[in-house]
């Protein structure tokens, strides 16, 4: 069948639908250019407006001053697991700080050590990372290189619900790849915030880099060429062919955040209803589910719960699926549901699946 399901996957996730029809529209010819906008050189003047009005509008949302480089870059999150300390660890004869709150950031901090001295400085893995610090919880070192943590975990369901403390000195640099475009953030308060688009920006391919200008002078000349921030913001992000289709429709989701949702205020008001129906409906049932996250770091984009037994979860997978509410499977590795919101899930998806549970829940707990 073609009919098209509330899709609760973690990523790559559901786009907006209005955004996949324009591309359909668009898709054999992009308009005045004669060819697919994947037929078009990079170098070309339609691409690079293109490629321009897709910067221009993330700027725009989030308010990016010029001190800021924005990189449209490949690899993944995962390849800013080493580019970030190959351009700020590795030279500087300083020490890296993280905090750790779940299985991405252990994964970046796995890729810094090869670079450099890490200090996890935090770490919430003795709770089976089902929080983030509070305020006093740790201690960044002045001279600390940066503080990185992860804002957003996608696969625990645990989010950061405003940036970490950090002193002025040291650049702060976020993970943001399952919450980037959600909420507004001042984007001055950080060194480099980064994200995979494939979650709420638009289609694997494309990692949104934003960049404070002076950290660009970091890395060193013997870097592989890809891997040197300052060679990716001195050439526009086209040091070599940018993944020109993953932009276009990052460019998409982008005018559609502003002219059709009003904003990013307006689309955390949104993510935020979104989370709370289901939430709502985990603390109804507290011993039928069995919500991961301590309540003051549960995540606006990823609902994470278990249920009391594997035939009960098998149950709810099964039966959400027949109700065409799918993808909502756990992590492999911390099984159980994860119900991902992201910014293109309706608010009646939500509501169709807070329903679903609240019947669920009646009837077999
Ligand atoms: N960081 C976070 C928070 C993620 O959710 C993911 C992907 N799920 C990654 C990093 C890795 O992204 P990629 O697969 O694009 O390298």
């Amino acid at each position: 069948t073609t009919e098209r399901v509330f899709n609760f996957s973690a990523g790559p996730a559901a786009l907006p639908v209005s955004v996949l029809q324009e591309i359909q529209d668009e898709l054999l010819c992009y308009p005045g250019a004669g060819a697919s906008v994947m037929e078009l050189s990079h170098r070309g003047k339609v691409f690079i407006q293109i490629m321009e009005e897709a910067e221009a509008s993330i700027r725009s949302l989030f308010g990016i001053s010029d001190d800021y480089a924005v990189l449209l870059l490949q690899g993944g999150a995962a390849l800013q697991f080493s580019m970030i300390p190959c351009n700020l660890l590795r030279d500087s004869g300083k020490s890296a700080s993280y905090l750790l709150t779940g299985a991405w950031g252990k994964k970046a901090i796995g890729e810094a050590k090869k670079e450099g001295t890490v200090d996890t400085i935090y770490s919430a893995a003795d709770t089976g990372f089902d929080r983030v610090p509070k305020a006093g919880d740790y201690t960044v070192k002045d001279d600390s290189a940066y503080l990185y943590y992860c804002s957003n975990e996608t696969i625990e369901g645990v989010q950061f619900q405003s940036e970490p403390e950090c002193p002025t000195s040291v650049p702060l640099i976020s993970d943001a790849s399952s919450d980037f475009l959600s909420r507004p953030l001042d984007i001055d308060k950080y060194g480099l915030i980064y994200a995979c688009a494939q979650k709420n920006a638009g289609p694997a391919g494309v990692t949104v880099v934003v960049i404070r200008r002076d950290l660009l002078e970091m890395g060193s000349d013997k870097l592989p060429g890809y891997l040197n921030y300052k060679n990716h913001a001195d050439n526009d992000s086209m040091w070599n062919t940018p993944p020109t289709f993953p932009i276009y429709v990052l460019g998409k989701v982008a005018k559609w955040l502003s002219s059709d949702i009003g904003g990013l205020a307006a689309m955390e008001k949104l993510n935020h209803e979104k989370s709370n129906l289901l939430y709502q409906v985990i603390d109804k049932y507290p011993e039928f589910y069995l919500g991961h996250a301590q309540v003051d770091c549960r995540s606006k984009m990823n609902a994470t719960f278990n249920l009391p037994s594997s035939g009960l979860l098998e149950a709810f997978v099964s039966e959400a699926g027949k109700n065409n509410l799918q993808n909502l499977k756990g992590h492999r590795s911390v099984g159980g549901i994860r119900a991902s919101v992201y910014n293109a899930m309706p608010l009646e998806g939500a509501q169709a699946l807070a329903s679903f549970m609240d019947d669920f829940a009646a009837k077999n707990g």
